[in-house]
């Protein structure tokens, strides 16, 4: 009697064991069978997660999608991917820049309109004064040679991505001779960005009448990315308004369409 007491404790004890075995099904494995991707998104390091990719601007346009305009002269006219302008559209008082890169471009792109030409040449001068080096590498750029530039970059990358960093024929502001990109000799421009010189350029542009023309947080406004060698002439009073109230020209226009 009492060793078929053990022997029923035993059958007892091992039952309880085998229903406690089926219970302790970690909730782990139970996760992974039931629905791997909940555990593969989870992981385990939060460090380790991918940088999230640079927001690239969606704006993209044909050439059908706006009328083609003759800009007037005002220094504040604006071209962009909704503000295009006409082929034939020069305008009429360009000059040379003195302090140019000699290996970008051509005779043309070394020219801007008078005053920005003569505000740029003072720009370079101010630079220099506080120790940068700092040159124009590309001012007016006619239709064609930007009809040129943005099939090459096409060519390339597509046309979806050449348009997040180059223009179309008419919709680009160099047409207007009152822009330029800058530089440092000997560096590629899309080096600029990590410079001294381009931090200069972002803190004292304006000084001379100059913004900095599509900023890093403004790619949705201006539909191209951060460009750090891209200045737009304004004037002064206009590019110190800009610049202390972190606008795009588009914003300060109040022309957002
Ligand atoms: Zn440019």
């Amino acid at each position: 009697m009492k060793r078929n007491m053990l022997l029923l404790g035993l059958l007892v004890f091992a039952l309880v064991l085998t229903g406690c075995r089926h219970r302790e099904k970690p909730a782990a494995v139970s996760l992974a069978e039931e629905d791997p991707s909940a555990v593969a998104a989870k992981p385990e390091n939060p460090a380790e997660e991918e940088p999230e990719a640079p927001q690239l601007p969606t704006m993209e346009t044909s050439l059908d999608d706006y009328p083609l305009n003759t800009p007037t002269d005002d220094i504040l006219v604006l071209v962009n991917k909704t503000h295009p302008v006409t082929r034939d559209y020069v305008a009429d008082d360009l000059v040379t820049v003195v302090h140019c890169d000699p290996n970008v471009g051509n005779k043309d792109t070394k020219k801007m309109r008078k005053v920005a030409a003569d505000a740029i040449e003072e720009l370079i001068a101010g630079a220099k004064e506080d120790g940068y080096d700092i040159v124009m590498r590309t001012g007016y750029r006619s239709y064609d040679y930007q009809d040129y530039l943005f099939n090459s970059y096409a060519a390339n990358y597509g046309e979806a991505e050449a348009n997040t960093y180059s223009a179309r024929p008419g919709q680009s502001e160099h047409q207007t001779g009152w822009c330029c990109d800058v530089g440092v000799l000997g560096v590629a421009l899309t080096d600029f960005d990590y410079r001294p010189e381009a931090v200069w350029i972002a803190d004292n542009c304006w000084k001379y009448g100059f913004i900095l023309r599509y900023p890093a947080d403004k790619t949705d406004i201006t539909g191209y990315i951060y460009e750090s060698w891209h200045i737009r002439y304004v004037g002064k009073d206009v590019a110190q308004y800009i610049y202390e109230n972190g606008l795009t020209l588009e914003e300060y226009l109040g022309i957002l369409d």
